[in-house]
C-alpha cells in the first residue's frame, strides 16, 4: 500500500456499518468480528475502528491528526497487525504479544490489535487468543476479519460483536437464495406460499437467513437504482412504489441487526417478521 493511498477508500458503501461501530465506540466491546464485503473493505473497517478509538477528535477520524495517519501507515504504536493475506497465522507471535496485551495502550484511545483474514489462523494460534480473551484486558481491543463467521473458531465468534459488511456485488443471488426472495416477492403481492418454507423443520438457520436478508438488499438496490438487472428487482420495480421499497429497506436492516446480535433468535421467525411486515 502507498502511503498516498486512501485506506478507507474501501469502505464506500458500506455506511451502514460504519454507522453501526460508531454507535458502540463510546463502550468498544473487547473484540469484534468482521465479516462480508471483500477483504480489502473489512481491513478497511479495522483500521476506521482502530482511528475511531484512538483519533485526537475522541469522535468520527479526522484523518489529519497524528494517530489517524499513523494508523493508515500501519506506524501507530497502539497498533498490532497480524496479516493473514501473508500466510498462515502462526503461534508463537500471537504468544509473545500476550505480555504486551496484559499491559495498558500506550496512548489515551485503545490498542487495537487486528487479525487480518482470519480464517488463516492455525488451530493453536486461534486457542492462544482464545486465553487472552478470556482474561480482562483493560484498553484491548481485538478485531478479526474473515469472509464469513463460519471460518473462524465458533468459540471465537461468540465471544465477539459481530459486523456484517454487505456482500461483494453480485447482481445475481446464487439459485438457492434465488427461490428464496422469489418467494418473499411472490408473498409480498399475494400473501401466499411463504410459512411452508420457514415451518419445515430444520430449514432455516442462521446463516441461511442472513444469506435470504442480504439476497433481498441486493434486489432492492437494483430495484431502487432502476438499474433491474435481474428479473426479480424488476418485477419488485413494477409492483411497489420507491415508497414501499425503501420501507422494505429498513425492516430488512433491523432483520440483519437482529441476526447479529447474540442473543438467541429463531432465524425462521425472524424471516416471517419479514414477510409479514412487507405483506
Ligand atoms: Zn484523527
Amino acid at each position: 500500500m502507498t502511503s498516498n493511498a486512501d485506506p478507507l477508500a474501501a469502505l464506500i458503501g458500506h455506511e451502514h456499518a460504519v454507522k453501526r461501530l460508531n454507535a458502540i465506540a463510546h463502550d468498544p466491546p473487547q473484540s469484534i468480528v468482521i465479516e462480508g464485503g471483500d477483504a480489502d473493505s473489512r481491513v478497511a473497517l479495522a483500521l476506521y475502528w482502530a482511528m475511531r478509538l484512538n483519533c485526537a477528535s475522541g469522535s468520527i477520524p479526522c484523518g489529519q491528526c497524528p494517530a489517524c495517519k499513523q494508523i493508515a501507515d500501519f506506524a501507530f504504536n497502539d497498533l498490532i497487525m497480524f496479516d493473514g493475506r501473508e500466510g498462515l497465522i502462526k503461534v508463537e507471535p500471537v504468544r509473545e504479544m500476550r505480555g504486551t496485551w496484559g499491559q495498558p495502550p500506550n496512548g489515551d484511545g485503545h490498542r487495537v490489535t487486528v487479525f487480518a483474514e482470519a480464517q488463516m489462523f492455525m488451530t493453536e494460534s486461534a486457542n492462544a487468543l482464545l486465553k487472552t480473551l478470556e482474561e480482562p484486558r483493560p484498553g484491548n481491543v481485538f478485531v478479526l476479519t474473515a469472509p464469513q463467521r463460519e471460518r473462524l473458531l465458533e468459540t471465537l465468534v461468540s465471544r465477539s460483536w459481530v459486523v456484517t459488511l454487505a456482500w461483494p456485488d453480485v447482481r445475481q443471488n446464487n439459485p438457492e437464495i434465488d427461490e428464496w426472495t422469489r418467494a418473499l416477492v411472490n408473498f409480498w403481492s399475494s400473501g401466499r406460499g411463504w410459512f411452508g418454507r420457514t415451518s419445515a423443520k430444520g430449514a432455516v438457520d442462521k446463516h441461511l437467513a442472513m444469506q435470504v436478508v442480504l439476497g433481498m438488499q441486493r434486489e432492492l438496490r437494483e430495484a431502487l437504482s432502476g438499474n433491474c438487472a435481474t428479473p426479480l428487482s424488476n418485477t419488485m420495480r413494477q409492483q411497489h412504489d420507491p415508497k414501499s421499497l425503501r420501507r422494505i429497506g429498513l425492516i430488512l436492516d433491523q432483520a440483519q441487526e437482529a441476526l447479529n446480535t447474540q442473543v438467541p433468535v429463531n432465524p425462521a421467525m425472524v424471516l416471517d417478521w419479514v414477510a409479514t411486515r412487507m405483506f
